[in-house]
């Protein structure tokens, strides 16, 4: 029997946190013994900054887990069928149980879905308290201590840091400004970066609106902090919809030359090839820059949008299943977007967003 299947086997999947994590609260409470576990396929194919800032999670949460006197056990192999949704599936803001309408009815598009959402009233789900102890391992079980690569990150996975960031960017108010900077090119405080951590769960997305909440009561609530949480009604919205479920990525050739346009950011166009560099020099994108890539690899290249979601899907630290699909759907206009897709004039985009070619020069330097 593998360790994955193991009688005890707890699999955390996208919780890799103390806090806020009711499955764990529950195997917690229930369980004589528990035996935490991740299944790392090794199968899947993960840049470099994508597989350093999973382990990097996985080793915090290794070591919180030693901490309660449990473990956590990597394993090297798919996840079981039977909880194979802990490791496709986005933890959401928002229970099914607060929804104002059934899932198989939700509306199609994003506005009148947040707007239903809003009409009820409903910000959130409130999160629960962290789980502070855990029954023992089962006997004879050893679990290696993880190892994190040596890759030079943006971010750094992991429970601690993923509030030490949200604690940061609260305290330096910078929910205040976001509805203005959002859409910036350079740098690290134009939004949020609490993707690469919600991804993995290290930190839950109904923690950060109920802090974004507690925020608004002590500085006041403006439209810097809306956004915030109109942007995580995305997230959710997403995953709701579910076009993740029927996606794989088997049918994608990674040796063709659409694949290696993206690969080697070698585009033809100078603005989108600096975002694939800088995509794949860190594994990061912001949310404008990913818009402009996707719509000229799409309309100006010709590249599938299955392509290019599946090269996001192998690049990005922040991979969410859910995310990734229904953005490329979404400017490919198969997806929720009532224009039917969104063809971006990349020049207007150069101008408007890196008018001094700031942008493009620093990641055309860095070959
Ligand atoms: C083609 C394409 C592919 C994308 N793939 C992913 C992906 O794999 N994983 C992912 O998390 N996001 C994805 N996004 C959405 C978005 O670009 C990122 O969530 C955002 O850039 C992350 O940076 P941030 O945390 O600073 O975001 P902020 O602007 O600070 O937003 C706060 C949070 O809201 C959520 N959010 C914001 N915009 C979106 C959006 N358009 N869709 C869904 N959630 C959103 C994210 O959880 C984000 O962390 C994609 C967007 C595009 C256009």
């Amino acid at each position: 029997m593998s360790n994955a299947m193991h009688p005890h086997a707890f699999h955390l999947g996208r919780h890799l946190r103390l806090d806020d994590n009711p499955l764990l609260a529950h195997a917690a409470q229930t369980q004589d013994s528990l035996l935490p576990v991740f299944a790392l396929d090794s199968s899947v194919q993960r840049s470099p900054h994508q597989e350093a800032f999973l382990l990097a999670s996985l080793a915090d949460m290794q070591s919180s887990l030693r901490a309660l006197g449990s473990d956590l056990l990597l394993v090297h192999e798919a996840p079981p069928d039977n909880v194979r949704d802990r490791y496709n599936e986005p933890p959401r803001m928002i229970d099914d149980a607060l929804l104002p309408f059934d899932i198989a009815a939700m509306p199609h598009t994003y506005t009148p879905f947040r707007q239903r959402v809003e009409a009820a009233g409903v910000r959130t789900s409130p999160p629960i308290d962290p789980v502070t102890s855990l029954p023992p391992l089962p006997d004879g079980v050893v679990c290696p201590t993880i190892i994190v690569p040596d890759v030079p990150m943006i971010a750094q996975g992991g429970e601690r840091a993923a509030r030490a960031h949200w604690q940061q960017y609260r305290d330096r108010r910078l929910p205040d400004s976001y509805k203005q900077t959002r859409n910036g090119l350079l740098g690290w405080d134009y939004s949020s970066k609490l993707s690469p951590w919600l991804t993995w769960g290290c930190i839950s997305p109904r923690r950060i609106a109920t802090d974004l909440a507690a925020y608004e009561v002590q500085y006041g609530a403006n439209d810097g902090t809306y956004w915030l949480w109109f942007e995580l009604m995305w997230r959710d919205f997403f995953a709701l919809r579910g076009e993740h479920r029927t996606r794989d990525h088997h049918d994608v050739d990674r040796t063709d030359a659409y694949w290696q346009m993206m690969a080697t950011a070698s585009t033809g166009n100078s603005f989108v090839d600096a975002g694939l560099r800088e995509l794949n020099a860190t594994g990061f994108l912001g949310n404008r820059m990913r818009q402009i890539v996707a719509s000229y690899c799409m309309y100006e290249r010709n590249i599938p949008w299955q392509v290019g979601e599946a090269f996001f899907a192998m690049t990005l630290i922040d991979y969410d299943p859910a995310s990734n699909v229904g953005n490329w759907t979404y400017i490919a206009g198969s997806g929720a977007d009532p224009r039917g897709g969104r063809r971006f004039s990349v020049e207007k985009q150069r101008e408007m967003y890196d008018a001094d070619g700031a942008y493009t020069r620093t990641w055309s330097a860095q070959r």
